[in-house]
């Protein structure tokens, strides 16, 4: 048991994460506040600070991709089902803030694109497609019916929208893969 420093009670140890403070035999201090009170400061603080939040969290993001990517797939993969229901939920009762929703994710995408460079035409993708002999780049399924034109190493990774980037895969992988790259995907 301890005595937060905060709100004056005395709580179980595990209500403290534990301080960066490591003592000489190697045992770390746990904090002065409990987690309640340090999540309510944390919350006071964002609300002031708004603005300062999304840019320190900004250049989080941008200095730390991998880890983020590696987090946010992770989380999608456990957390699939319930958000594509949610998702679909949402856009059934928003559906004019769903169109504008994807007219903005798909300008972002273009000057994604725009700025990582690269196009390709018809006739490179009739190309891929009799060298991959129809097939799924991935999992070599017949991808006669349907195909995806995927980024192995995704936009969003930086990868380039020129055709050497490009594969087309079936329907099942290219959604799969999501924003891991061809390497990653395979991988797994
Ligand atoms: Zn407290
Ligand atoms: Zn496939």
């Amino acid at each position: 048991m301890k005595v937060c420093r905060g709100c004056k009670k005395e709580k179980e140890d595990f209500k403290f994460n534990l301080s960066d403070y490591i003592y000489k035999d190697g045992t770390r201090a746990l904090r002065s506040h409990c987690n309640a009170c340090r999540s309510a400061g944390a919350r006071r603080w964002y609300s002031g600070h708004k603005e300062q939040a999304k840019a320190s969290k900004q250049i989080y993001i941008e200095k730390n991709a991998e880890v983020v990517a590696k987090r946010r797939r992770r989380y999608t993969a456990t957390h699939g089902e319930e958000n594509r229901a949610r998702a679909a939920k949402w856009y059934a009762e928003n559906p004019e803030r769903g169109k504008a929703n994807a007219k903005i994710a798909n300008h972002k995408r273009r000057a994604r694109i725009a700025k990582v460079g690269g196009s390709f035409t018809k006739s490179n993708i009739r190309d891929l497609y009799a060298t991959q002999g129809a097939r799924c780049y991935y999992c070599s399924i017949s991808i006669e019916d349907k195909y995806h034109i995927d980024h192995m190493n995704p936009i969003s990774r930086s990868g380039s929208n020129w055709i050497d980037n490009i594969c087309l895969a079936c329907v099942r992988c290219n959604l799969s893969k999501h924003t891991k790259t061809a390497k990653e995907f395979m991988n797994v």
